[in-house]
């Protein structure tokens, strides 16, 4: 792939890169391995005020930062500066936190007695470096996501970015720079996918972190597994959501119309199917298109705009595929459903009703505004159909029932269960799923120790 900067909202090549050679690779490989020699004896304190300082920046930058992610991935501008200030407020709780996430562990007295020894504890030790391979969707926030607690941890970090986000690359490498972290401590790697599985290979490259589609992380992982190194994937998701008789419909619905096309849909965590009670089944479809409907999609420069471009002309042909393949097996279009004529990768929401379990779109993630409707007689089958998928990210539960509500904590097979509201990542819970979504965690305690050695420390 092109490593370029295309803009969404009209085709045009803004700018092209010529991907680093091999000799520029080999050289900061080589200055990733220098630098964490020494970067990883230095102090949580220093860590934490090149961090602060790097959000502080980050902060200044916000709105120059959020049109260049606009020009590269098409999402409307205000969500591109709220991505910033996300990851500016991530930035500032690592740099507040790391070091009482990291701090040594003692295990009980009676165990250590137990074990012979006089005194012994856990230590989370740094791995060295670590490749990130990172999407375009949320070009900012799925790196610094990785890169803040990997950092505060005392990795170094190599970014592989997705080919279409070049300029936000290159921006988080000056960023974390120009806070004062030494220049091997944060490396973009401007290189296309083929030449990932030779750094994975590479001894000096110690683990690997991927966001993206199943087959890139089968790729990666799959290179690490011989390697034997370790990695985190986060990947796809079609997340439930699921509207029980006892909800607030109103805002149900008005959430689910969010949490289905923020980001153009294009989110691991988008709600993407909706299982309703037959009970309130039509007046939920009745709130929820009529959301849809009202939604403005166009410039995603104009700070009114709800809805811009999908990222690629490919996108908008894979989400148009599941659309048209639903539909020839008898699913019914409530709105949308056709791409707008005119340039720029457009495709407005979208609802499917009537989807049964043979249709692509019922198996596969949606990655766009399309939600697809389901109706359930009872809680068990709507448990049924919010499990019935390869995949399990986060999932959404609307009820006001205690016993239904525990009953979703305990059965829905994802890595988050969200009551009453829809998923959103916030620095201090993990982040993650299960089945084909991926393992590992981002994120919290758990995230930050992913690329630790923990370390048994026994004294005789
Ligand atoms: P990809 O998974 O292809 O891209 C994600 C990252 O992986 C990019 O940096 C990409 O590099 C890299 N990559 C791709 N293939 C390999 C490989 N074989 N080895 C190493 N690295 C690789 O996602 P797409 O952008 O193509 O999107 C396709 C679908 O993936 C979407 O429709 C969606 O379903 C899913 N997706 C999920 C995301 C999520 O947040 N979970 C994010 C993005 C996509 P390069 O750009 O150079 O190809």
């Amino acid at each position: 792939m092109h490593i370029a900067t295309v803009n969404p909202a009209n085709g045009e090549t803004v700018k092209t890169y010529h991907p680093m050679d091999e000799d520029e690779v080999e050289r900061r490989l080589q200055l990733a391995e220098a630098t964490f020699r020494t970067y990883r004896t230095t102090s949580f304190e220093e860590r934490s005020r090149l961090m602060h300082h790097a959000a502080q920046l980050l902060d200044e930058d916000q709105d120059a930062v959020g049109r260049m992610i606009t020009t590269e991935m098409g999402k409307p501008v205000a969500q591109a500066r709220a991505e910033a200030a996300k990851c500016a407020k991530a930035m500032h709780w690592y740099a507040d936190h790391a070091a009482g996430l990291l701090a040594d562990e003692e295990p009980a007295a009676s165990d250590v007695k137990d074990s012979g020894a006089s005194r012994a504890l856990v230590r989370y030790r740094p791995l060295g470096p670590v490749l990130a391979v990172m999407p375009w969707n949320f070009p900012l926030w799925q790196v610094v996501r990785f890169a803040a607690p990997a950092l505060m941890a005392g990795n170094v970090g190599l970014l592989k970015h997705a080919s279409n986000v070049p300029q936000t690359a290159l921006y988080l490498e000056d960023l974390f720079h120009r806070a004062g972290f030494t220049e091997g401590t944060f490396q973009t790697l401007l290189i296309g996918s083929a030449a990932v599985d030779e750094i994975l290979r590479d001894d000096r490259v110690k683990a690997a972190t991927l966001t993206g589609s199943e087959p890139a992380g089968r790729a990666v992982a799959s290179t690490c597994g011989e390697m034997i190194k370790k990695t985190v994937l986060e990947l796809g998701g079609s997340d439930p959501f699921v509207v029980m008789p006892s909800a607030d419909l109103d805002r149900a619905a008005e959430v689910a119309v969010t949490a289905r096309t923020q980001n153009a849909g294009q989110s691991c965590i988008a709600a993407k199917r909706f299982i309703v009670h037959t009970d309130v089944y039509d007046a939920f479809v009745e709130r929820f298109v009529a959301g849809m409907k009202a939604l403005k999609v166009g410039d995603p420069m104009d700070e009114g705009t709800d809805v811009g471009p999908l990222s690629s002309e490919q996108g908008r042909q894979d989400l148009e595929e599941l659309v048209d393949d639903a539909v020839r097996a008898g699913a019914t279009v409530l709105c949308g459903g056709e791409r707008p004529d005119g340039p720029g990768w457009f495709y407005p929401p979208t609802v499917l009703a009537g989807i049964d379990r043979e249709m692509r779109i019922h198996r596969e993630e949606a990655f766009g505004p399309v939600a697809t409707l389901y109706r359930a007689d009872d809680l068990d089958e709507a448990v049924l159909i919010a499990n019935d998928t390869p995949f399990g990210l986060s999932s959404n539960a609307w009820t006001r029932d205690e016993a239904e509500i525990d009953r979703f904590v305990r059965d829905l097979e994802a890595g988050g269960v969200y009551v009453n509201g829809m998923t959103a990542s916030h620095p201090a819970f993990p982040f993650g799923g299960v089945k084909r979504s991926g393992y590992g965690r981002e994120l919290s305690g758990h995230g930050i120790r992913e690329f630790c050695n923990i370390t048994t420390v026994w004294h005789g």
